[in-house]
């Protein structure tokens, strides 16, 4: 069983998790997913996670009820002894018979409350996770001391900077009182303009492109004026925090919501670009037929989903391969080979997990009006559809 830490998980090993999910081979075996809100180290609700068990267990038609079981059975021994009282959501994906699969991702953020088994794991709220918790820069900073934090996944993963400030005492007790405040004032302009250069070489150096400040309101509003025009560019939020607490947790907290803020205007802007493209009539295809085809043809470079996006269930044949999205499942056999091995699938589940494995960006859109009348779902190219894919 991979050992994973709450502590430890960056947003590089959640990418790598999601591109070994999305390629897992198939199997006869039903692979579970759960997904769950925790609570100081246990399931935030438990009662609903029985139920959701219980109603999985019943509602799961055409599966092995004793593969269902022997997949549920190694998430209830995880959830009763693994859990670390740190994260605050998990995601688990377990499989049962032949070639059995088990892994746990515990993550610094709630997740919704949900479990589902199918022959794939069901990866969205993951690709949504993966969306919308960049990595950032932190700078926590008050008059005379500053903090340069990195922070992956809602959790401090590096102290990439810290600076305390000379003290008082190395001033001299011969300088009078208005050359010591002409030096305080000359220090701390001083000070301001080398924050702001360690910045600059750590956010280059590290490829960062969110910077977050905090601090006094007097001192983020001066930093702010300090910093190069690019790195303003780069700037996703300035919250309030007090210079003197020690511990930096509820600042990192407070920066999230700045963060899915930033997120949710990148992906307007996505819609937007989606819009122009469409109406240029080029790079771009949009609803669930035409963005299913160009991730199939493998010419899509950017997926836009809305959060509320529901295709509901398409269907293929085992035998050629005939997938239909919009026509109910006929009763007898396949129109295109007649053979009888039709089966449904969950469309969104499988335009996200083809978008990962083939390595598009997957842009998440809350409330999006555009998007709604587009169909809940567009992409765009990375070179025009042709007809040759079908
Ligand atoms: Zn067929």
């Amino acid at each position: 069983m991979p050992q994973i830490d709450v502590r430890t998980m960056e947003l590089r090993q959640l990418k790598q998790h999601i591109l070994t999910l999305a390629t897992l081979p198939e199997t006869e075996a039903p692979v579970v997913s759960c997904y769950l809100a925790l609570s100081a180290g246990a399931v935030a609700d438990r009662n609903e996670f029985e139920a959701q068990v219980a109603a999985l267990k019943i509602g799961s038609r055409g599966m092995s009820r004793r593969d269902l079981a022997d997949a549920i059975k190694p998430i209830e021994a995880y959830l009763a002894t693994e859990l670390s009282p740190e994260a605050k959501g998990l995601a688990v994906f377990s499989r049962a018979g032949d070639t059995p699969y088990f892994l746990p991702l515990p993550v610094h953020i709630s997740l919704p409350n949900w479990i589902v088994a199918d022959s794939t794991p069901n990866l969205f709220h993951l690709v949504e996770l993966k969306d919308s918790y960049h990595r950032y820069v932190l700078m926590i900073c008050s008059e005379t001391r500053a903090r340069i934090l990195e922070v992956n996944l809602g959790a401090v993963t590096a102290e990439l900077w810290r600076q305390r400030p000379e003290t008082r005492q190395r001033v001299g007790r011969t300088w009078t009182k208005r050359h010591y405040q002409h030096h305080r004032r000359g220090r701390a302009e001083q000070f301001l303009k080398e924050k702001v250069a360690v910045l600059e070489r750590l956010m280059s150096s590290e490829g960062h492109v969110h910077l977050i400040l905090a601090g006094d309101r007097r001192i983020t509003d001066r930093l702010r004026r300090e910093l190069p025009e690019h790195l303003l560019a780069q700037l996703v939020g300035v919250i309030p925090a007090s210079s003197t607490s020690r511990d930096d947790t509820d600042v990192v907290q407070s920066t999230i919501a700045s963060l899915i803020a930033a997120e949710q205007t990148e992906s307007h802007e996505t819609v937007d670009e989606l819009l122009y493209q469409l109406r240029q009539g080029h790079l771009a295809a949009a609803g669930t037929k035409a963005t299913h085809r160009a991730l199939y043809c493998g010419q899509a470079d950017v997926v836009v989903i809305a959060k509320q996006y529901a295709p509901g269930l398409g269907w293929t044949c085992g035998e050629c391969g005939f997938t239909e999205l919009e026509q109910p499942r006929p009763d007898t056999s396949c129109p295109e080979c007649d053979a009888r091995a039709l089966h449904d699938f969950d469309i969104k589940e499988a335009i996200v997990r083809m978008a990962e494995r083939h390595g598009c960006i997957v842009e998440v859109v809350n409330e999006s009006e555009p998007l709604q009348r587009l169909g809940g779902i567009g992409c765009l190219l990375r070179y025009r559809l042709s007809d040759s894919c079908v």
